[in-house]
């Protein structure tokens, strides 16, 4: 019996290793220590993967590996498509280049929106990834890589054309086109972003035909992938819970490389893994020199405090009084600027709190501000998102992608903070999510035929999002 009960146990192991099915075996485990390591670290996830979704996966692995950089078909296809003109169409296996752009955050959810949809049009996802990201996340797929060779054959990329001016000689035309085998889109929010149709057929029958594209997001586009009718059927089948795309794709994708995962696993290890609640705490200031810090800590405060988050200080009691009750909280602080994880531990070096718990306050970096193309600071960035996703309770901010990083990855449904421009003091401090998924900041503001599309009642599941009301995310 006893060989019988160790099996199980070694099944249960790798079940939980493998994330019910969404892994596959078959890496080499040093190469990538967080993949055999990170279910020792988080909740064994509510949310089964469906079968459907596996097999997508262990389909989509097999055309990356068959059609990957190093292979033959590669070079073939890639030959094609940068050949003379219309020779790109004969390419055996077709591409879909990821450009990033944006911090971290922003990049991981458009990353795992592109990812999706590479699987939807049976696409290679390659990634462009800059040494910034180097050492961060490991290979996804199992005996090949993601990352666009540098060697590419695709040149100066100012000569593509783009996806815009596609959709002008489209509407212009009555005649057949002649399209490009390489084409640049760009899904990147800016203030005032202009009506894309990605989501409509029309557009996606055109894109089908061309085998490679370049997307540069900074967004989590599935809910327009969503509002597409062939790609809905599909998702729905992929993902019973439509609120799971993120949490399942995220958990999938993002591996932390040896070197972020060696700081994440010491850093849980020395000041999280004892304590009894783990309170993940993300404080992002969008406007840092019109909001006075005094106004963030307030609304911070306000908000833990009135949803018992965090005990409030006894202050009549010295902290030489011993709480009875022994339960320790532990906050972990992720923000740029170090005065909020200081003022927080100050706060309850002083007194002892009125339940009685202990509470530590731990702040793994404060950088200042945002750094681009450094590698350094994307590490730490990737470390605090993951430290975060590790929490029992999270409180993060509005509109913040960082955020939606660990809410998904976490299973968690944070509360969200305002977000505080100035001085002003007159609204809830917070409010709780409903769904796990990354708001959609920039959705289609039309119909298909050009109707303006105001809400999003008419498509289920789809819902405004509580910390942005012009984006919308799936419930
Ligand atoms: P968003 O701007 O909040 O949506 O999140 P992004 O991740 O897209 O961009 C913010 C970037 O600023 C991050 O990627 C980091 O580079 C940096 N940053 C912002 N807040 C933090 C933080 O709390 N900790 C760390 N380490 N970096 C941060």
């Amino acid at each position: 019996s006893l060989t019988i009960s160790t099996r199980t146990n070694v099944n249960l192991d790798n079940k939980a290793k493998l994330l019910g099915g969404l892994l596959t075996t078959g890496f080499d485990e040093a190469s990538c220590i967080s993949r055999v390591q990170s279910h020792l670290y988080r909740k064994v996830s509510p949310h089964k993967p469906s079968p459907y979704l596996i097999s997508k996966l262990r389909d989509y692995e097999e055309i990356h590996r068959r059609c990957g950089p190093t292979t033959r078909a590669y070079e073939r296809s890639m030959r094609k498509i940068v050949g003379p003109k219309n020779s790109g169409t004969a390419a055996t296996c077709k591409y879909l280049i990821w450009k990033p752009v944006n911090g971290l955050g922003n990049q991981m959810i458009s990353l795992a929106a592109t990812f999706l949809y590479a699987i939807l049009t049976d696409r290679v996802l390659l990634v462009k990834f800059g040494k910034d990201k180097h050492d961060l996340f490991c290979e996804p797929f199992l005996n090949s890589t993601w990352i666009l060779p540098e060697k590419s054959p695709l040149g100066n990329e100012h000569h593509i054309p783009t996806y815009q001016i596609l959709l002008q000689t489209d509407k212009g035309s009555n005649s057949k086109m002649n399209l490009p085998s390489v084409l640049f889109i760009n899904l990147q929010y800016t203030y005032d972003y202009p009506e894309n149709f990605f989501h409509c057929d029309h557009s996606q029958d055109l894109l089908s035909k061309i085998p490679l594209l370049i997307l540069m997001s900074d967004q989590y586009f599935v809910p327009s992938l969503f509002m597409n009718p062939f790609f809905n059927v599909e998702i729905n089948k992929m993902f019973p819970e439509k609120d799971t795309i993120f949490h399942h794709l995220g958990r999938y994708l993002f591996q932390p490389s040896n070197e972020p995962w060696e700081l994440i696993s010491k850093y849980y290890q020395a000041h999280l893994a004892k304590a009894d609640e783990r309170i993940g705490l993300q404080i992002r200031v969008f406007s840092p020199t019109t909001t006075p810090q005094q106004a963030i800590m307030n609304l911070v405060l306000s908000c833990t405090l009135n949803h018992k988050i965090l005990p409030t200080v006894d202050l009549q009691t010295s902290l030489s009084w011993v709480g009875k009750n022994k339960t320790v909280k532990a906050v972990l602080v992720a923000s740029l600027y170090q005065e909020y994880g200081d003022n927080l531990r100050r706060m309850y070096l002083k007194k002892p709190t009125a339940s009685g718990e202990f509470i530590e306050v731990y702040q793994p970096s404060h950088e200042a501000k945002q750094k681009f193309n450094d590698n350094k600071h994307n590490i730490k960035a990737l470390m605090e998102m993951y430290l975060l996703s590790l929490s029992d309770v999270l409180v993060t901010t509005s509109l913040s992608t960082f955020g939606y990083v660990a809410q998904g990855l976490g299973n968690l449904k944070p509360w969200f903070l305002h977000r505080l421009v100035s001085n002003n003091t007159h609204f809830p401090p917070c409010e709780q999510d409903f769904s796990l998924e990354p708001c959609y900041h920039a959705p289609p503001k039309h119909y298909c035929d050009g109707k303006s599309l105001k809400d999003f009642v008419s498509f289920s599941y789809l819902k405004k999002c509580k910390d942005f009301s012009s984006g919308v995310k799936l419930v």
